[in-house]
Order: structure tokens, then sequence, then C-alpha cells
């Protein structure tokens, strides 16, 4: 008998990759299975706090967290994972600093790799619009935005100034509204500090093509959002969508074209391309599993969660694409994999979500946990509270409790982070 330790790969570092090698590593002692956790990043990125980043409200690099720390035992591959063979169960990962790819042969893979923005189909977007998914998102908005405002403050051209001083948000979901929310605290606190723009208004557009902005949220909570949004001076179009850019305007479905230089757009997603190519049952180009998180076909070897994959609990209910499902898929996916690797119960994933919480920039959220809605200063408090819990790590927490106290006290950073190292070399 093959006494061996089971070979678990783990394919992508975020919620779902990195909290199934960490239930991994207490499930299973090293002798029983060897966890490899392929990345293309280092690091693990704390989405939901990722919007803050571009305020300066939380430092760059306190949104992350390395992968090395958060799983000690896990062998961490920092590379592209370029080809998954579900038959002969061998992955294939890209060249690193040798011009040679790696083959990783498998007993048990995780496929948890998340999703990208797809701008396939809108012609300029690609060009011309920043998508907000990773840390080098949020770090070329930050950069982008401080780069507008210089601009803009030595722009003499009172239409050109104006185009610089507009933003859109293509997306009213959680992301939009986060990042437009965040967008605009930035701007009204730091424009002070531009001897030309302190009395010029900016213009912040959020573009929604549903009826109202956080269709993930009860109508209520969706209305007192916008309220808010508007009342900070946020303009919100609704029923209307992203069909195109150019370097000078966001072009909508209706036709309504909005002169700017800044465009993000936080929807609409698309499946990384090694999925894309993945010959297995799909449902809306996403992974099938069952309720125990097995990919169809490929039952008690291949798990896929995360969002990127379609899920459904025992209930019956259609798992939502969110942080807080993809940490309890991974709790299942990891007890049924300790069970393939040594005998034991199997589950079934049941979470049907504990509820929602949603920024809406300083000092206002919106939130429903458990049934109870609450809305302004206390869900802000409560969004804060939730989210530092969350953070794995007392390190992490203790930097982004001290980030947030420190921006009580002091303005928002306003340096910007020029990576160009050509500068002071002759
Ligand atoms: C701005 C923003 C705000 C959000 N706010 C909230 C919130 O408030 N609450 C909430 O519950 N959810 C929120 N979400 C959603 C939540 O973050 C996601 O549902 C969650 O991150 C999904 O986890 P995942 O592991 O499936 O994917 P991801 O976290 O995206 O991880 C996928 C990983 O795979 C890696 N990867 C992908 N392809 C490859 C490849 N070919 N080779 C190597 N590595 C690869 C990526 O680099 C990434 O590290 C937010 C998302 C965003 C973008």
């Amino acid at each position: 008998m093959n006494t061996d330790p089971k070979r678990v790969l783990v394919l992508g570092g975020g919620f779902a990759g990195v909290y199934t090698a960490r239930y991994l590593e207490k499930l299973l002692w090293a002798e029983q299975a060897s966890i490899t956790l392929i990345n293309r990043e280092n690091y693990w990125v704390y989405q939901p706090m990722l919007p803050e980043v571009i305020s300066g409200s939380i430092g760059l690099t306190n949104v992350v967290s390395p992968i090395r720390r958060l799983c000690s035992r896990t062998n961490l591959i920092m590379r592209e994972v370029e080809n998954i063979d579900l038959k002969t169960q061998v992955v294939t990962i890209s060249p690193g600093f040798r011009p040679r790819q790696l083959l990783l042969e498998y007993d048990h893979l995780v496929i948890a790799l998340g999703n990208i923005t797809n701008f396939h189909g809108m012609p300029g977007m690609i060009e011309n619009a920043m998508p907000f998914r990773t840390l080098a998102d949020a770090m070329a908005l930050r950069n982008h935005l401080i780069q507008v405002l210089e601009e803009a403050d030595v722009e003499e051209n009172p239409e050109l100034r104006r185009q610089l001083l507009t933003f859109v948000v293509g997306g009213g979901g959680f992301s939009g509204v986060e990042v437009m929310a965040e967008l605009n605290d930035f701007l009204h606190l730091v424009k002070r500090n531009y001897l030309h723009l302190r009395n010029e208004p900016h213009r912040c557009v959020i573009v929604q093509a549903g009826d109202r902005v956080l269709p993930e949220m009860p109508e209520a909570l969706a209305i007192f959002a916008q309220r808010i949004l508007r009342k900070r001076g946020v303009e919100i179009i609704l029923n209307d969508r992203l069909k195109a850019a150019t370097s000078e305007k966001a072009i909508l479905q209706s036709g309504t074209e909005i002169l700017c230089r800044t465009l993000i757009s936080t929807v609409p997603s698309a499946l990384p391309q090694v999925i894309q190519k993945l010959d297995c049952p799909k449902e809306r180009g996403k992974l099938l599993v069952n309720t125990s998180l097995e990919l169809k076909d490929y039952e008690g070897t291949v798990w896929a969660l995360g969002d990127c994959a379609s899920i459904k609990t025992v209930a019956g209910t259609k798992v939502p694409p969110t942080a807080q499902h993809a940490i309890r898929e991974a709790t299942t996916a990891a007890i049924n994999i300790a069970a393939a690797v040594r005998g034991g119960e199997r589950v079934e994933f049941g979470f049907e979500g504990l509820g929602t919480l949603g920024s809406l920039g300083h000092g206002a959220a919106v939130a429903q946990i458990c049934g109870v809605k609450v809305s302004g200063l206390l869900a802000w408090f409560l969004w804060r509270s939730v989210y530092l819990m969350k953070m794995p790590g007392l390190n992490r927490k203790v930097r982004i409790a001290t980030d947030w106290l420190l921006r009580l006290l002091f303005p928002p950073e306003l340096a910007q982070t020029k990576v160009c190292t050509r500068y002071g070399v002759s």
C-alpha cells in the first residue's frame, strides 16, 4: 500500500484558496498530505478593504498579507497557472527566472482562481478604463487620481480642467459604490492642497445598469445609500451601462457621453483564461460543482470554490460570489479533502449568509445582519468592526486600526508612489 503523503494542489491565493490551505494544515499532518499553493502574487488581498487604499485610509501593504505567514506549512509557488490537465492530473506553471515551465502532479486539486474583469465587446475599454480588483489596480488608480489633480491644477483651459475633474465608475454593486465613495472622500479632502482647485467643483458619476445601486441589498438600504451618495455630491445614473470609451470620454448604452479622464469599471466579470479553456461541466462559464464542492465528473479528486465556481447550497440557494461565502466554502472543501485523504465524514455546503455590509465612505454605511437593517454611522462602525475582526493575524489588525486612527487625526497621504527608477541615474 502506498503510504506517501497525498499531493494536494491549491490553485489561487484569494479567500477560497488561502482559507482552504489554512484549514487543511489543521486537518492533515505532514505525513498524510503535502500542500502546495500556486498564486500569481506572494500575498493575499483583503478585497473588502481595497477601496480604502484609494483614499489612503489604509496603507498600501496593510490591506494584503503574505501568504507564507498565513499558511506556514504550505509550499507556496509564486507563478502563473498556465494549464490544468484534469485527465492526467497535471498542472502546468509558467517559467520564472529560468525559462522552463513546471509540471506539477496532484492527487487532489483545489481550483480557486477567482474571476477577472471582462471588457470584451466594449470598444476602447481595455485601453481607457481601469479595473478595480487587485492591489496593483488600487495603486494604479490612486496614482492616477493624484496625477489628474496635479494636471488639473496647472490646466488653464476650463473645459479641459472640468474633464480632468470628472470621475466615472461603471457598476453600482458593492465594489462600485465603495470605490466611488472612497474616491469622492479623497477628492474632497485633498483638493484644498491644490491652489487652483480649492473652489473648483469635481464631478463623480456612478453608472448602474439596474434601477438602483446595491442590488445585493434590500431596497430600503439601497435607497438610503443613494441618498447619502447624492448628498455627498455623487451623481447616479440608473438603467444605463457603459458601452465604450475613448481617452476623453465614457460612452453609455443610451448614447450619453461623459467627458472624463478617469473611468473605472467594476463590471462585468469573466473567468480566468485557464478556466475558460478547461473542458469540464460549467454553468455560465463557472465550474459546476456538487454540494460537497466537488467538480462534476471529477468527484473525490477536484474541488472548485470561490468566485470561479457555480455553487448551490443543500437548500438549493445559489451562492453569491462574496468573501464570506468563499471562507465557508473553504472549510467545506478542506473537510472533504481531508476525508478523501484519511477517511472520515464528508460535509455539504449549507451556509446561507449572515448578511451584507457596504461602506458609503467616511462615517456612513449600510448593513443587514441576520435580518436586521442598520444604516448610517452605526452601520459604519459595524462595517469597520466586522471587517477588522475578519482580517487574519494580530499584526495586520493593529496596522489597520492604527491607520484608521491616524486618518482621524491627519489628512490623507497625497504623495504619489512613482515607481520609475530612471531618475537619479546618469
Ligand atoms: C473591490 C472589491 C470589494 C469587495 N467587497 C466585498 C465585501 O465587502 N464583502 C464580501 O463578502 N465580498 C467582497 N468582495 C468579493 C470578494 O472579495 C470575492 O468574492 C472573493 O475575493 C472571492 O475569493 P476567491 O478566492 O474566489 O477569488 P480571489 O480573491 O479573486 O482570488 C483568486 C486568486 O487567484 C489568483 N489567480 C488567478 N488566476 C491565476 C493564475 N492563472 N495563476 C496564478 N494565480 C492566479 C489571483 O491572483 C488571486 O490571488 C469584493 C470584491 C472586490 C473586487
